[in-house]
Formats: C-alpha cells, structure tokens, sequence
C-alpha cells in the first residue's frame, strides 16, 4: 500500500516559520490534506515533536526527526525512529551550538508549545545557526545514534549540499536525498538515488497534499522508516 508522506514541516519553534505552526494546526492540516504521516523538522532543535506527536494521536503518524544546519551552512535532516533516539541524539548534538542567543524580534520568536498549543517556554539558542559541526561529522553522528541522514532540498540555491559543497560526496553513501518542488534538478546525474519530496513547509498553506507517496506493508512509524532505511543499502 501507498503512504502519502510531507517529511519536512517547521513549526512555530523555527524562527523563521509562522507562529501559526503550532502542534493542532499541523496536525489538522495534514489531516485535511489526507496525508498519513508527517516529520515535523524544526531548525537544529525538536522539543515541539513529542507536542505534536501527542496532537496527533493515532490519527497521524509523526516520524521523529530535526533539520540540521552544519558548520558549512548545508541543511541536513535526521530521522529516528523513536523519541527516545532523537532525544538522545539531541542530548550529545546541543554540545554544538555556538551559544549565541536568539533575538525574537528580529529573528522570531521559537515557542516551545505543548499538544494543546500552549506556549510553554522559548529556546535561548539561536536556532537560524550554524552546529559547530561538519558536513561529514553530522552524517557520522546521525548514524551513530540510529538515524538516517537526508540532505535537504539539494536542489536549492541556498543551504543546500550542492549549493555549499557542490557535490554529493560519493564516500558519505547518501543515496535517499531530498528535492524541492520549487526548483529544477537533473535525476540523470543521481542514477543510484532515491528522491523525496517534502514542503519545507513553514506556513500552514505550504503543507503537501497527497503528492509524496511511499510504498509500505502497511502504513506505520516502522515501516516508514524502515522504507527510508532501505535507500541507503
Ligand atoms: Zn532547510
Ligand atoms: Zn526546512
């Protein structure tokens, strides 16, 4: 069967995404676009995850999951397969942060919200940064604690892998990467890849639709993951 994925949504933590980002209205609005599962990727950090994933239930899947920016300005996601490997790596990942404070009215605001969309503290740190750590370090890391590494929107003029790097290091063995829908990429030069469609959403109306379609046994945290797995092998 078919699970209609949007793996790449900020919520009101990121600064730069809507403050209308909260845990009920992602989660109604994946329902409404009839997705079955979403990541929820705020900007090197995830204490809205166990929000929404509590909003959402057992009426929507929420793979665990941040998007990292490493020290050469690349966006990378990370997906895990349970709460409890994301927050361990989010334990030994803070270590990486450069310390400097974030200044809502400039940057936004970075509310952290509870699964009834109560503003329940904000993040101190900076979260538009770059992590004192590498491309490959962040790629080493991610696998060190179980998860799977995803370069994000590669195809994008900005903070993306071949935007900074210009290439996709052919030793790092990512194979599943991310493309954004707002701009062209040549599949020809990735004949070993596989391809995954998300919003980057940062406002409600940018959450996909039954576009991004994974085949599973059946539609569950596991076998979704386990689907992202399999493109690395
Ligand atoms: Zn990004
Ligand atoms: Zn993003």
């Amino acid at each position: 069967m078919e699970a209609a994925v949007d793996l790449h949504i900020h919520s009101a933590l990121s600064p730069c995404a809507d403050d209308d980002m909260t845990p009920n209205n992602i989660v109604n609005m994946a329902l409404l676009n009839g997705l079955d599962a979403i990541a929820v990727t705020d900007h090197n950090c995830c204490d809205n995850v166990e929000a929404v994933t509590k909003a959402a239930g057992n009426k929507l899947i929420v793979l665990p999951g941040m998007e990292l920016q490493t020290l050469e300005e690349v966006h990378l996601l990370c997906y895990f397969q349970d709460l409890t490997s994301l927050y361990d790596f989010r334990n030994h990942m803070e270590q990486f942060y450069d310390g400097m404070p974030n200044h809502p009215s400039y940057f936004g605001h970075q509310w952290i919200m509870n699964e009834r969309d109560e503003v329940i503290g904000s993040k101190e740190q900076a979260l538009l940064a770059s992590l004192l750590l590498s491309f490959d370090d962040a790629v080493e890391l991610i696998r060190k604690f179980k998860g799977l590494p995803v370069p994000a929107h590669i195809n994008k003029p900005s903070n993306s892998i071949l935007s900074q790097l210009g290439f996709i290091p052919p030793e790092s063995g990512l194979t599943l990467l991310e493309i954004s829908h707002n701009y062209p990429l040549d599949y020809r030069q990735y004949p070993n890849c596989t391809f995954l469609v998300s919003s980057d959403a940062h406002f409600l109306g940018q959450i996909l639709e039954r576009k991004m379609l994974i085949s599973v046994e059946e539609i569950t945290k596991e076998q979704i993951f386990q689907f992202l797995s399999k493109s690395f092998i």
